[in-house]
């Protein structure tokens, strides 16, 4: 995994009469898993827009490794992303939505196949290659949606809220599988949440955002336990 920093990110949306992120300054150490977390509209999916390249960056500099990638497309950085809404294609098996990235990168057929198998291995839907998104569960789905964004090997895993969609029971049991998947996998995973308890449960670290910047950091502990 590699280390992510923003130094001085902001973004003024077009006619916006306020930045809705405002000189954010973040370090987000390699294999880290750290969480975004604060109230709707407090910047968190913007910055991890910026961070994925779907937004224009105002002003700053995103640095994965040693790079400044703020001006870099979003297919050359290397990066996973999971949303809400899983954004499987339809039309496409759950093996074929998670082999979409090999091909784009012109992987051999037989290694997509094998990492395809291994990826859905991963998320644990190796028997449910051969069906259509409309055939899995919710939380299969997001699973496929998980299998897909880290297939190839991303230099870490960006994530917008992959339990919203999702009851109770599911989150629970999703949370785990999160929480395994970055822990098997050992890359850098930026979260984001409005929930802080999902963001206790699964973070090293957790930025705290108000109105467009970070009003603290630290680990559950140090933000949350009483001294
Ligand atoms: P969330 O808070 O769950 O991130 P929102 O409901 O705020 O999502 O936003 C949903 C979509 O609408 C996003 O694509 C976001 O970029 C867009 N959006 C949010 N606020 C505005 C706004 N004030 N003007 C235009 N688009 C917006
Ligand atoms: P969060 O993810 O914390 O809910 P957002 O990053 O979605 O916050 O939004 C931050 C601010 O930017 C909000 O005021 C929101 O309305 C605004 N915003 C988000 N997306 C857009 C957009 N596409 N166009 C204009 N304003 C937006």
């Amino acid at each position: 995994g590699a280390r992510i920093e923003t130094r001085a990110l902001s973004k003024v949306y077009r006619g916006a009469t306020r930045p809705a992120v405002d000189d954010v300054a973040l370090t987000i150490e390699a294999g880290e898993f750290m969480t975004l977390l604060g109230p709707s509209g407090s910047g968190k999916t913007t910055t991890l827009n910026m961070i994925a390249g779907f937004e224009d960056v105002t002003a700053g500099q995103i640095l994965l490794g040693d790079a400044d990638i703020a001006r870099v497309p979003p297919h050359r950085r290397n990066l996973g992303v999971v949303f809400q809404n899983y954004a499987l294609f339809p039309h496409m098996t759950a093996a074929d939505n998670v082999a979409f990235p090999l091909k784009q990168r012109k992987v051999g057929k037989r290694e997509i196949a094998r990492r395809v198998a291994e990826a859905l291995d991963l998320v644990r839907l190796g028997e449910h290659g051969s069906r259509l998104p409309s055939q899995l569960s919710g939380g299969q789905q997001q699973r496929v949606a998980l299998a897909r964004a880290v297939v190839f090997e991303p230099r870490a895993l960006l994530l917008d809220e992959p339990l919203g969609a999702l009851d109770k029971k599911l989150r629970e049991s999703l949370q785990l599988e999160i929480a395994r998947l970055h822990k098997e996998l050992g890359i850098t995973f930026v979260f984001v949440t409005h929930d802080q308890e999902e963001a206790l449960a699964l973070s090293d670290r957790i930025a705290v955002f108000r109105d467009g910047h970070i009003e603290q950091v630290g680990t559950p502990a140090e933000l949350y336990e009483k001294p």
